[in-house]
């Protein structure tokens, strides 16, 4: 499946000068939620992330998402999966299980995202489900930024991946940009000016 035209299709894949949420500036940037926006390519997207899962026989009770970029790719991937689909949320700065949503003892809980840079946000996640009882067995997102590895591609994390190295992490593409420091960034050498993408409504 041709990943990146997807979300070059989607306008989900967007190719300028921006600035990334670490203040380096690139010249392609993700605009994730896009690539959501069709319900049915996002359909055809966690299908597709689906089937690797469930060619790892891994067992799966339970997809949860931290909210707010994950719930979608979550709720698309539990249905996929025929498994429940909940999610996690920030309140007063930590993330919380809320809204009735509870786990049970044991419970196989897959943590889902639609993109995972370093992982922070999927490990916050992990951490309420671990402790409320339940067992984090798999990390899955549709986009991967190239700093954790996904299974079946043979790279070796990069020290900003926070997802533990013994828990399988599933993803349907890398999206390795190259990165510059504001200094050293050539697009600015030539006069181009920065753009947020993500700031911009
Ligand atoms: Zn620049």
């Amino acid at each position: 499946m041709d990943v990146e035209g997807i979300y070059k299709e989607a306008n989900a894949l967007l190719e300028g000068h921006f600035i990334l949420s670490s203040g380096n500036h690139s010249n392609r940037y993700l605009q994730s939620a896009k690539v959501l926006e069709e319900p049915k390519r996002a359909a055809i997207l966690a299908d597709a992330l689906a089937e690797m899962i469930k060619k790892s026989d891994i067992e799966i009770d339970t997809v949860c998402a931290p909210a707010l970029g994950g719930i979608l790719a979550g709720y698309e991937l539990a249905r996929a999966l025929e498994v429940r689909s909940i999610f996690v949320e920030r309140k007063d700065g930590s993330m919380e299980l809320r809204r009735g949503f509870e786990v049970s003892k044991g419970e196989k809980v897959l943590i889902c995202e639609d993109i995972i840079t370093t992982g922070g946000s999927a490990m916050e996640a992990a951490k309420i489900i671990n402790e409320l009882g339940a067992e984090v067995v798999a990390f899955a997102s549709l986009a991967n930024r190239g700093f954790c590895k996904r299974e079946g591609v043979d790279i070796t994390p990069k020290k900003e991946c926070k997802l533990p190295q013994d828990i399988p992490f599933f993803a349907l593409e890398d999206f390795t940009f190259e990165m510059y420091t504001p200094d050293e960034c050539p697009m600015c050498k030539t006069g181009s000016k920065a753009i947020k993408p993500g700031s911009r409504s």
